[in-house]
């Protein structure tokens, strides 16, 4: 993925505005107006290229960072928000889409109806907990909320088996931890020693929310604590699933029953809505055998403490005002350092996109999406495509049979763009204005059952997994596929003028279809064939040689520090970093084939390879809380954003001659220590 986070300013939007405009004079261009003089590029480039924004445009209280993203999704939170508002106006025809947006949205909005119910509308689930008799009844009560809420115990679902990417099989791996990662309840920092100390504090809150006395509640906060971080213990770190083959293990339905005995799979699959399963594919085989022993070695009322936590964490932020502020102060400013929520028309819009992203879609893409958007990612799309056959030919490491069956790889994926040919059909989904909390369930078992109804049936290659409104991009490796949606065309500052090459290629370019790209060609996508199954297609020694590369690129992240003594994590984010990489470098050999490039043309004062890279940066130009940035190097696969500039960019010769950085400098890497792999 490109990124971890997106979120929110207003901003004029012309549709387009690819054709319709020219540079004009009558106002500064974004990305001159935006460098700090006062930082020298051989610094620090990120801040160079950003820091007058940042300055002037300082974070919310309500976010957890300003920049790129927030612009960009100000502009389609405003869309959304019209859509939402004027459907809700409508009392459009029961069971169609502007009914059901907008009675979503009306839900969502109706603070009154919201605040008089309280957690009244989880009281049957609550009960249901309750009246679990032994631990056999466990499988149906995590069922129900597998489906409605979130994943306690375990990941369950159904997906591309990534041997046979034609079938869609059915996948359990190590999950059901509360906070972002299992390093969380391990780490020793003064940071996580704390979190784990208010984590505590919030789970006595939330249990006193549902109805528990002082005494009870500290015991079910303590014991959920203690039954947690033995999940924790044996879970594997996040860097030791990223190896696909080693997190693969396909065994019979009745070898998962037989292997943890103490939990009614049984009960489970039948809850979801699976009527048979002949085989499993588990992650972590080792994790499922604790989890087994945990069933019987924690009493029965630490596990109901546990699912009704579970339950109400996964929907507090549909619920009253005094249940949402409950879990914002632990979830939003604990971890990531947010000071006040947002306003409720944003948490509402936010979440109708989450729910009906489909039905949103729809409207965006007839109403929003500038013409031509399409036309214009496959033209930079295929034009990085172009670039990359013509490396692969040239790699100097790469032996002939490797290179051949590449290039195969590379010719066969699949570029999605702009938005879906087919539309889910959520006709079976009600939604009405009754209760908030009881429509996010609704639009949950929906997306719930549908992945589900997949299991047993051909894959549906066309579907996609993010909607056009959506301001990020992906690879899949069981498809072979990129989709990048429609809103990537959104530059923010260049809605009135034209974009230049170097712009569209550098952040459109590199940074989305380059990096999905190089996604197909990163420690992982390496190891699937241009079908999407595992298949290993390289030759022993260009496998060995690839990765002595890669490993160049972990030890360079190591090297970070992120915030306060945190080192970014070089096997985690390994992926993404070669992903960014290869990116930059396929943007930048496609820009060169511009007339901007040939031409030298000057835009702004800055000649086109000062472009291309103060475009880099901006494509990145993202202001984070150190809470945030804590938060996503401990759990998140993506380097923190100036890392993501920085990191690449310091393995390129073209960025050193275009700013005149020299050794002695602190961008400057020695030649011996630059990567290249793509
Ligand atoms: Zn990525």
């Amino acid at each position: 993925m490109k990124n971890s986070v997106t979120v929110i300013f207003f901003i004029l939007f012309t549709p387009c505005y690819y054709f319709s405009f020219s540079q004009s004079n009558n106002r500064p261009d974004p990305l001159a107006a935006h460098i700090d003089s006062t930082v020298k590029p051989g610094d620090d480039f990120f801040l160079f290229a950003n820091g007058k924004w940042f300055k002037e445009n300082p974070i919310p209280a309500s976010e957890q960072n300003n920049g790129i993203w927030q612009l960009i999704q100000d502009t389609i939170n405003a869309q959304i928000r019209t859509m939402c508002e004027s459907s809700a106006l409508l009392h459009a025809e029961q069971g169609s889409n502007k009914q059901k947006i907008g009675d979503f949205f009306f839900s969502g909005m109706d603070s009154v109806s919201l605040n008089a119910k309280g957690i009244s509308d989880l009281k049957n689930d609550l009960a249901m907990i309750d009246n679990i008799k032994d631990i056999k009844g466990l499988g149906n009560a995590a069922a129900y909320i597998h489906a409605a809420a979130g994943s306690p115990l375990f990941r369950f679902g159904v997906g591309q088996d990534d041997k046979i990417s034609s079938k869609n099989a059915i996948f359990v791996s190590q999950g059901g931890l509360s906070l972002p990662d299992r390093n969380y309840y391990f780490d020793t920092d003064a940071q996580a020693v704390t979190i784990r100390r208010k984590f505590i504090v919030h789970l006595n809150h939330m249990f006193k929310m549902i109805g528990y006395d002082s005494i009870k509640a500290q015991n079910a906060a303590d014991n959920l604590m203690t039954l947690e971080t033995a999940l924790a213990k044996k879970s594997r770190k996040r860097e030791e699933t990223r190896d696909p083959l080693k997190n693969y293990h396909k065994i019979s339905f009745q070898q998962l029953a037989e292997s943890a005995p103490n939990f009614q799979w049984i009960h489970f699959v039948k809850g979801v809505g699976l009527q048979s399963v002949d085989t499993v594919i588990v992650g972590q085989p080792e994790f499922l055998t604790a989890l087994n022993e945990y069933l019987v070695s924690f009493p029965l009322d630490d596990w109901k403490n546990y699912l009704k936590f579970h339950l109400v964490r996964s929907l507090a932020h549909a619920m009253d005002d005094k249940t949402y502020a409950e879990s914002f102060s632990f979830y939003s400013t604990v971890l990531r350092g947010v000071q006040e929520p947002k306003p409720r028309w944003k948490r509402a819009v936010e979440q109708t996109d989450r729910s009906l992203g489909e039905l949103l879609g729809q409207v965006y893409v007839s109403e929003y999406l500038p013409k031509g958007t399409k036309t214009k990612l496959l033209e930079i799309g295929n034009a990085i495509k172009e670039i990359y056959t013509e490396r692969i030919k040239k790699l100097d490491w790469m032996s002939e049979t490797t290179k051949l069956k590449a290039l195969h790889k590379l010719n066969t994926v699949v570029m999605k763009v702009g938005y879906p040919d087919i539309w889910k059909n959520l006709g079976t989904l009600n939604i009405d204005r009754s209760s908030y909390v009881r429509n996010v369930m609704k639009a949950n078992q929906w997306e719930f059952q549908h992945m589900i109804a997949k299991y047993g049936k051909p894959v549906t290659r066309s579907e996609w997994d993010m909607e056009p409104q959506t301001y990020n991009a992906y690879y899949n490796p069981s498809n072979n596929e990129i989709v990048v949606p429609g809103c990537n065309i959104i530059l923010p500052g260049y809605e009135r003028i034209l974009a230049d090459d170097a712009l569209l290629y550098s952040v459109i370019g590199g940074s989305t279809f380059g990096h999905e790209i190089t996604h197909g060609f990163d420690d992982q996508g390496c190891k699937y064939n241009e079908l999407g199954n595992l298949e290993n297609w390289w030759t022993t020694d260009d496998s060995i040689k690839f990765f002595t590369k890669t490993k160049m690129i972990v030890r360079q992240f190591i090297e970070y520090v992120a915030v306060d003594s945190l080192h970014i994590n070089g096997e985690l984010t390994q992926g993404e970093n070669i992903a960014d990489l290869g990116g930059i470098m396929m943007g930048y050999e496609a820009f060169k084939k511009t007339g901007q490039f040939k031409n030298y043309e000057i835009i702004a004062g800055l000649n086109p390879d000062r472009r291309f890279f103060l475009g880099y940066a901006f494509a990145w130009m993202v202001n984070e809380r150190p809470e945030a940035t804590a938060n996503q190097v401990r759990s998140n696969e993506h380097s923190p954003a100036k890392f993501r500039v920085l990191g690449p960019l310091t393995n390129m010769p073209e960025f050193y001659k275009a700013f005149e950085i020299k050794a002695g400098d602190a961008m400057w890497r020695p030649e011996n220590l630059r990567v290249k792999i793509w």
